[in-house]
């Protein structure tokens, strides 16, 4: 297996080392995952595999490209800066792509482009890039990456092979949190991993930013106020989940975790309850087992919508509405 310096994510390195392996690289590679699941990182990866010289496992880290490529100076890879914050891809952009994709590569026998958060890009950039794809130079690779690939222009789904990233395993995701944060708690790290669903980077955001505890805190509070008679409380409670942050996220894993132990509870199973017993019992002395799958259900809808980038005024009157329905409330 190739790429073992990222974490989990088997499949999409099974099918990303076939293609490095066989010397076949996509024109254009589409990498997509949720905030925080190392996008950028991979994109990197896949590019120093592409231009990696050794005849075994590559990227291999050794040869002249990869040390070239890990310092962030290899001639033929082209990464449009990203501070995260600004537009990358506003004015000049369209004559860089046109630049950059026709240069002859100078060192490799591959020219590499890497284009992070593409979904920011405008329509007519996109059909720029577009054209490009329609004939592209031999030697030319994009590496894309974005959250949703339905965030594209649908001309450039159907001309990019997606690979999606996500999801690290619980204790592999805590490994590796407590390698970036050495001071965390072992059971904090595992905690983290599972209320952000296995993303590293929002584990680790979470956990440095203080988003975590209060993910620990809101969560129960949500659960109850879900079965509350009037829906003040749960409206109270949505103005608290950030915006911008993953807060959202990290409560509906959360609920998901709670709703599930007060439906083992309602199966009269007696096993204990993993993440706020004292909110889970009282959820299955006030609801049906129809009803918590309902709310299960609820959601991952509302993942699903967080997904799709509803705004975040609209996620809040949406978690309100869907969780009270399917409390029957
Ligand atoms: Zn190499």
């Amino acid at each position: 297996m190739r790429f073992e310096g990222f974490a989990g994510n088997e499949e999409a390195k099974q099918l990303l080392s076939s293609f490095v392996d066989g010397g076949r690289i996509p024109h254009a590679l589409l990498i997509e995952g949720p905030t925080g699941s190392g996008r950028k990182t991979f994109a990197r990866l896949i590019a120093r595999a592409a231009i990696c010289t050794s005849s075994s496992e590559k990227p291999c880290g050794v040869c002249v490209p990869c040390i070239k490529s890990a310092g962030g100076n290899h001639p033929d890879i082209y990464e449009v800066a990203d501070d995260g914050k600004t537009n990358p891809y506003k004015k000049g952009f369209v004559r860089d792509l046109r630049n950059n994709a026709y240069v002859i590569p100078n060192e490799s026998h591959r020219r590499i482009i890497i284009l992070p958060d593409m979904q920011r890009m405008e329509e007519n950039a996109q059909n720029v890039l577009l054209k490009i794809l329609e004939e592209p130079p031999e030697y030319l690779i994009f590496i894309i990456t974005c959250e949703n690939r339905s965030q594209l222009l649908a001309t450039v789904q159907s001309r990019i092979i997606g690979v999606s990233i996500g999801q690290v395993e619980n204790k592999v995701a805590a490994q590796i949190i407590r390698q970036i944060l050495p001071d965390t708690d072992p059971d904090d790290a595992e905690q983290a991993a599972t209320v952000f669903g296995g993303i590293i980077g929002q584990a680790v955001a979470g956990l440095s930013d203080g988003s975590y505890r209060n993910v620990l805190e809101l969560a129960p509070e949500f659960a109850l106020a879900v079965i509350k008679p009037d829906e003040l409380e749960l409206l109270r409670l949505t103005g608290k989940l950030e915006k911008g942050k993953d807060t959202a996220d990290g409560v509906l894993n959360s609920l998901n975790i709670i709703f599930r132990d007060a439906l083992v509870r309602r199966a009269g199973i007696n096993e204990d309850l993993s993440y706020s017993p004292q909110a889970a019992e009282d959820l299955a002395a006030s609801l049906t087992s129809e009803q918590l799958m309902k709310l299960m259900d609820a959601v991952e809808s509302l993942k699903r919508a967080r997904r799709q980038y509803v705004n975040h005024t609209l996620f809040q009157t949406l978690m309100c509405s869907r969780l009270r329905t399917a409390a029957g409330r």
